[in-house]
């Protein structure tokens, strides 16, 4: 009998070691990641220069506080605020640990700023959103059953539908800022209209309240851009990043106007782990080989390719995502897909009841690609499991 809390629902499998998209059992089956570990692993599994810098970093220093200048944590920010931050007018970066924490950051920023200037410390947030599991930020998800057996939430958020722009800037008026993913991600992955998003941005930019974008999901290069800000053409005063921007190893940021950083002076706000050596270390090599191998351009071309051949199978009834970020809307339930795709060593998850998400290493090649579609070519054509089973064995 397991030990572990049972909070998780996990497939009986584990896995011993992985390259590049691919992940290898204790039986020595091999699987195709399209998963990356729920879009974390940029790099893909062991990449060589990761491995050889984290080798280094972890036999020289791992740890020492934010009570110490860290070497590490300056290189990594400027690496973040070059690629992502500068161009929407981001000059300041701050490391935690998650995206839930990059979150609590956000929130805190946005609370200090509304008693800083008279203002709701209300923030705008969306029904079907996902911000994460802490309370302040399951409290600003939109998801009721992450709710259940948790309250009271914490007060302070505004709900509103997703691309409603109307029913935003109406909450927006009793806010003082707005939090928003450019894609919703757990929610199913949809991706933002981009009016909704340039409203918003021209709202808070007119009222003086904070657009702020939830890219935990979106950052590091997932969409085809640094940020997926890049793409929709807006400047948020802040964002939030995690998953991809450590390929693996923990971490989180929030990148910040220069105005919006001085809010949090010394004392204010902090975390024991956030931004050590071997975290920060990671993160400038994921920022450093996403720019020396051309990960951007790889990840337009096959996000295009996979959208393309996805919308080809029959059993698909919408595809919808950016970059390498895709869900499939499916004619069977989605639980089914995943857990047959899992038989014939495919990782996806079924993200919502009928959707299944595809989120590849941002290395993945076109030969990945069209193994990943002819597994899940006939399980999705198939009309019921017998048969899915049947037909991915052929
Ligand atoms: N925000 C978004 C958009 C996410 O997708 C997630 C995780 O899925 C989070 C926040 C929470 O991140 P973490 O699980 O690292 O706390």
């Amino acid at each position: 009998m397991s030990k572990l809390f049972a909070n998780y629902n996990r497939l009986p499998v584990s896995f011993v070691s992985g390259s590049g998209c691919y992940l290898e059992d204790k039986e020595g089956k091999t699987y195709l990641d399209f998963l990356s570990g729920i879009a974390v692993t940029n790099l893909g599994h062991s990449h060589p220069k990761l491995v050889a810098a984290l080798q280094e970093q972890v036999s020289k220093l791992l740890h020492v506080s934010n009570l110490y200048e860290i070497p590490e944590q300056e290189k990594a920010a400027e690496l973040l605020v070059k690629h992502c931050g500068e161009p929407v007018g981001l000059e300041k970066a701050f490391f935690c640990n998650s995206g839930a924490e990059a979150n609590e950051c956000l929130i805190k920023i946005a609370r200090k700023y509304a008693h800083q200037n008279g203002l709701p410390p209300t923030i705008t947030v969306t029904h079907n959103g996902f911000h994460g599991r802490t309370l302040a930020t399951v409290s600003a998800t939109g998801t009721p059953k992450y709710h259940e057996g948790f309250a009271p939430m914490m007060p302070g958020f505004e709900f509103v539908e997703f691309n409603n722009l109307e029913e935003a800037l109406k909450a927006l008026e009793k806010s003082c800022a707005v939090l928003v993913e450019p894609v919703q991600g757990e929610g199913g992955v949809i991706p933002a209209d981009p009016a909704f998003l340039k409203g918003l941005e021209k709202a808070c930019k007119e009222q003086k309240k904070l657009f702020l974008l939830d890219e935990v999901q979106t950052g590091i290069g997932r969409t085809g851009h640094w940020l997926a800000a890049h793409h929709f053409g807006v400047s948020p005063d802040a964002v939030s990043l995690a998953k991809g921007m450590g390929s693996g190893i923990p971490v989180g940021a929030v990148l910040a106007t220069k105005r919006l950083a001085s809010l949090l002076v010394p004392g204010s706000h902090g975390t024991t782990f956030g931004g050590n050596p071997l975290a920060t270390r990671a993160v400038a090599t994921v920022l450093e080989v996403i720019e020396q191998e051309g990960l951007l351009k790889n990840v337009k071309a096959m996000g295009e390719k996979l959208r393309r051949e996805l919308a080809g199978l029959d059993g698909v009834a919408e595809v919808r995502g950016l970059g390498l970020m895709w869900a499939i809307v499916t004619e069977r339930p989605a639980g089914e897909v995943a857990q047959e795709a899992f038989q014939t060593g495919l990782l996806v998850n079924a993200v919502r009841p009928t959707a299944i998400r595809l989120v590849p290493p941002l290395i993945v090649t076109e030969s990945q690609i069209s193994e990943a579609i002819e597994k899940l070519k006939p399980i999705l054509a198939a009309k019921s499991p017998d048969e899915g089973r049947a037909r991915a064995a052929i």
